[in-house]
């Protein structure tokens, strides 16, 4: 291994117009002896960031970009040896900065921009691409590509509307591009460039990091880093089942499914949460067969069944196989198909397609992580449990975003990282609270949901009476002719405190924030479904339904008039 201290250095470069140049760039910067990683957040940006070992001349890196027919200066560098620096800005001489931050993904980043606005001296330390899993491989790709199929398939480009076969149909290599691009302008806008405005306070460092016995934080280029405060933000990447035959069948996941060719022209996806269903309905509305092979015996079992029954219909009636009960066994590739054997509901059956998606769930990215070493305890999914304050079991130690055993949702991790970095920092006072906690699954319609089911309700000890509104009832939906889905209220007898808000419906994500509004409320100052239905909610609004949905507490929502009080 490399043991020479490195530093990253900035580069501004001019003359690339297309991906190809950014990869052109790359390669001429590689080429130069003593660099080891070399980014470009995408050509627009017009950057690359060089890691290069210290003695590394600079000029030759600028050279070497100029052979291959671009023009490049050098910005800054962005992170030099923090031992040779830190001891003129650090706040406590004793360590190299006050706050080290392991990755840059959603909780990373506000972990270090809490530290750096509160004039301490931050390190994030990032060993992949900065940015981490929403916006390069989770949330913005899956998002755009999710809209860019409901747009096709509005359209009426379905096998199953017998408009237009997918074989002359989507221009999928330009929805790539596309997507790539929106990466690349994202990742720049919202990370690196972000970064970049707090050089004077946050050091970026790009190395893999492992925390040591006592509490340093050792990289893989030889470095040691001491701090006041540690925040551990290394996220959680795809689970793989451990089938028999999970080795020699390639297999998709979330990142390689975005990724490929040609989207498949049949696909079976394991699993039936978020991601599975998000992803098997786009390749769907692509023209993929989609066979979806849930364990349970609903769809998304966490939430309310009339939804997630709602939910699997809606599926179906798109031409996708939504199989629940089903306990996958093993895999095997037979004449060109993926085939998987499993248990249906005690029985055992066979799927087959040409590609297969396993979205079964996430596991955290701690492997060479140290945390035993440094005594940081683990739950029995590996996640680092951390308490309410993101302090892990090794005082001084904090975690956040999805490598912990919290929600793993992008809006958590940096709200998480925000607090850890201010408990790490100033001792602990500030706590992660979640109890009003939207939730949107980005199929189409949409599912959307904030506080507790009615089951949770109940088995919190609440006694709950509850109204189901069907969308067929919310004028918005009738003017939009899609009255696919629901709206169920649940709330509280007696204090009339609604608990919790489900929506079924398209766009719905846009209608959660107001319910959520409403269960804040009602925790805090006592709002009830009463002061709900009596608020004016604008007329033709998706948003107008949880005020239908909560007059439909009282009375036949069959027999209200237009906009009724
Ligand atoms: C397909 C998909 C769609 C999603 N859609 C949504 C959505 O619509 N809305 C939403 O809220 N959430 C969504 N999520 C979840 C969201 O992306 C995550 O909750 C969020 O990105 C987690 O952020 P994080 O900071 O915890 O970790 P990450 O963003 O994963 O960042 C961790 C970083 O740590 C780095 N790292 C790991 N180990 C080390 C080490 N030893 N040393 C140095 N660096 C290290 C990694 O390289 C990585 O950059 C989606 C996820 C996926 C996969």
């Amino acid at each position: 291994m490399n043991q020479q201290p490195t530093q990253s250095i900035e580069l501004d470069i001019r003359g690339m117009t297309c991906d190809a140049c950014a990869r052109h760039v790359t390669q001429a910067l590689q080429s130069v002896p003593g660099v080891s990683q070399v980014q470009i957040p995408g050509w627009q940006s017009g950057r690359a960031i060089v890691t290069a070992q210290i003695d590394a001349p600079e000029t030759i890196l600028t050279a070497a970009v100029q052979a291959a027919g671009y023009q490049a200066t050098v910005r800054a560098p962005l992170a030099t040896p923090a031992r040779q620096t830190p001891s003129q800005h650090s706040v406590h001489k004793d360590t190299d900065f006050d706050l080290l931050v392991i990755g840059t993904g959603g909780g990373g980043m506000a972990a270090a921009i809490k530290g750096a606005e509160s004039g301490q001296r931050v390190a994030i330390i990032e060993a992949g691409v900065i940015g981490g899993t929403c916006v390069n491989i989770g949330c913005v790709p899956s998002k755009t590509l999710i809209r860019a199929a409901e747009s096709y398939y509005r359209a009426g480009h379905h096998p199953f509307a017998g408009i237009e076969t997918a074989a002359c149909g989507v221009d999928w290599p330009a929805v790539i591009a596309q997507k790539d691009a929106l990466v690349a302008e994202l990742r720049a806008g919202k990370y690196v460039d972000v970064l970049a405005s707090y050089r004077e306070q946050i050091t970026l460092v790009q190395a893999r990091a492992r925390l040591q016995a006592d509490g340093a934080v050792a990289l893989d280029d030889g470095r040691v880093l001491t701090a006041r405060g540690v925040v551990i933000a290394t996220g959680a990447r795809p689970q793989r089942l451990p089938l028999e035959g999970i080795d020699r069948v390639p297999v998709l996941d979330s990142t390689s499914a975005m990724a490929l060719a040609q989207p498949p022209t049949s696909l079976i996806v394991i699993g039936g949460r978020a991601i599975a269903l998000e992803m098997g309905q786009t390749f769907a509305r692509l023209g993929a067969q989609v066979t979806i092979l849930q364990r349970s015996a609903r769809l998304i079992p966490e939430h309310e069944p009339e939804i997630a029954d709602a939910l699997a219909e809606i599926l179906r009636q798109e031409g996708v196989r939504v199989e629940t009960g089903v306990t996958p066994l093993a895999l095997r590739e037979e004449a060109g198909q993926k085939v998987v054997t499993a248990s249906v509901n005690g029985e055992l059956q066979e799927f087959r397609a040409e590609q297969m998606l396993m979205a079964t769930g996430r596991t955290p990215n701690t492997a060479a992580l140290g945390l035993a070493e440094a005594g940081v305890a683990t739950d029995d999914g590996g996640f680092i449990i951390v308490d309410e304050f993101m302090q892990t079991s090794r005082p001084g130690i904090y975690a956040a975003g999805d490598v912990t055993n919290r929600p793993k949702l992008v809006y958590v991790a940096a709200a998480a990282g925000g607090v850890a970095a201010e408990n790490a920092l100033e001792g602990n006072r500030k706590r992660l609270n979640l109890t009003v906690l939207p939730d949107v699954i980005f199929t189409d319609p949409q599912v959307a949901t904030v506080g507790l089911t009615e089951a949770q309700a109940m088995a919190d000890g609440y006694t709950v009476k509850t109204s189901v509104l069907p969308l067929s009832y919310v004028p918005r939906a009738l003017a939009a002719r899609d009255t696919r889905g629901l709206i169920k209220l649940v709330a509280e007898q007696g204090t009339d405190r609604l608990l919790g808000a489900h929506v079924l419906a398209a766009e719905g994500g846009e209608v959660i924030q107001t319910a959520a509004l409403a269960v804040h409320a009602g925790l805090r100052y006592g709002f009830t479904v009463a002061d709900l239905r009596g608020m004016l909610f604008p007329y033709l609004t998706q948003v107008e339904g949880l005020k239908l949905a909560a007059q439909t507490f009282e009375k036949d929502v069959a027999q209200l008039s237009c906009c009724a009080g």
